[in-house]
């Protein structure tokens, strides 16, 4: 199904694109109207030379927005649909081939999640096709030490428009620009890179290496809705009101904990970059936004930890892990079980499903797929002490951030 993408070669020049390729810009958006949306697309957009600097007439074009499971616009878990649907006029007006295609969290229902999310609807309107990666042939890579499969529906486009939602993550802290690369795995290896790099450690290097593996790209990140708290799926609608864009997924990522007041080191796929030489001056342009307050997921605190040295965190790392719990609204869906990657959960004839706690890897992903919302994710009883000991001497944690 790869080649719904003509094979006609594209090339973008990079010097088409204005500025450094490390420029992030913004613009302020105060809702998904198309007319205020389309004006913020232009303004965000026009320093980076517009779409004309980064398509043209006859480019393969993969949209990829977040589509992570079956929630409506207004829940703020996925890609707004106008966005999508703005992105893609743009594209067709330069003269692009455009396929949109993502890799929901839970593919046996992606039907579902194409009507409830609005894509559908769009896509049929716009006419271009709306694809799950796992429509395509894999070709497996290896980059950075990591092994993985991606669809060819993104390795084959000359273009990746990555249509990330910002949104809190209870593993990651952020997911936006760089994690949104992440759907590119299909769905069932996904599961499975989630089992074989559990710790967040490898986990962020496993998604940076996914992102760096990619073609070219332009990154236009929705936060007109952002969602902040329990994310990526349970946590708290928020209108930041702002559209972020950049041609380098990490650099607008970046820029991201800049206004949320995050602190890069805690997300685990951007450690060690703020301080590259790529990547120590961040050029801004447009309205960036003042984010007095982003709440992050409650439980992703390792503050105290961080400062043990690696042996003795080794030592006790059986001590150390978060798990889910469930809430008695639950509704019996058996989604998280499915879901889960070391199948960790079973459902029990009555009542809540049931946790064998020491198989769970705490990768979140029953939590991203629950409908009902009853799922969060704890942390044992070692972390707990560690956020008492860090309120004890007034050290921040990330509740506080
Ligand atoms: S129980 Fe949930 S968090 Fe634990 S491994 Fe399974 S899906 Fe991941
Ligand atoms: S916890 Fe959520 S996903 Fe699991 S069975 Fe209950 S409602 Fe379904």
């Amino acid at each position: 199904m790869d080649n719904l993408l003509p094979a006609k070669p594209c090339r973008v020049v990079d010097s088409q694109v204005h500025g450094p390729p490390t420029g992030v810009a913004f613009a302020r958006c105060n809702g998904y109207d198309s007319g205020v949306l389309s004006a913020a697309l232009d303004r965000v957009l026009a320093p980076l030379g517009g779409m004309t600097a980064f398509v043209r007439s006859g480019c393969r074009v993969l949209v990829k927005p977040n589509l992570l499971t079956d929630r409506p616009p207004e829940a703020a878990v996925t890609t707004h649909p106008e966005l999508v649907r703005q992105v893609i006029r743009r594209l067709k007006a330069a003269g692009a081939v455009v396929v949109v295609a993502d890799s929901p969290a839970f593919v046996t229902q992606v039907e579902q999640v194409w009507r409830v999310t609005g894509m559908q609807a769009v896509c049929a309107e716009e006419g271009v096709p709306l694809l799950c990666m796992e429509a395509a042939p894999l070709t497996t890579l290896s980059h950075d030490g990591y092994t993985f499969s991606v669809s060819n529906l993104a390795l084959n486009a000359d273009l990746i428009v990555n249509l990330p939602k910002v949104k809190s993550h209870s593993l990651t802290v952020l997911t936006a620009a760089v994690k949104n690369f992440y759907g590119v795995i299909p769905g069932h290896l996904k599961t499975e890179l989630h089992k074989t790099h559990a710790r967040p450690e490898r986990f962020g290097g496993l998604v940076r290496a996914i992102c760096r593996a990619m073609p070219t790209s332009l990154t236009i990140a929705d936060g007109v809705l952002a969602m902040e708290g329990d994310g990526p799926s349970s946590g708290t609608p928020v209108p930041l009101n702002f559209l972020a864009a950049s041609a380098d997924p990490f650099a607008l990522d970046l820029a991201l904990c800049d206004v949320l007041r995050i602190d890069p080191e805690q997300v685990p796929y951007l450690v060690g970059l703020s301080h590259t030489p790529d990547y120590t001056a961040r050029v801004r342009y447009g309205e960036c936004p003042d984010v007095a307050r982003f709440r992050l997921p409650r439980n992703t605190s390792r503050l105290v930890l961080n400062l043990l040295p690696d042996w003795l965190v080794r030592r006790i790392g059986k001590l150390i892990w978060f798990r889910p719990a469930f809430g008695s609204a639950c509704v019996r869906c058996g989604k998280c079980v499915t879901a889960c990657p070391v199948h960790a959960i079973a459902l029990r004839p009555r009542g809540v499903p049931i946790l064998n706690g020491p198989a769970c890897i705490g990768c979140c992903c029953c939590h991203e797929v629950c409908p009902a919302h009853v799922i969060t994710i704890r942390p044992s009883p070692i972390v707990r002490l560690e956020r008492r000991v860090a309120r004890a001497f007034a050290m921040p944690t990330q509740d506080d951030a």
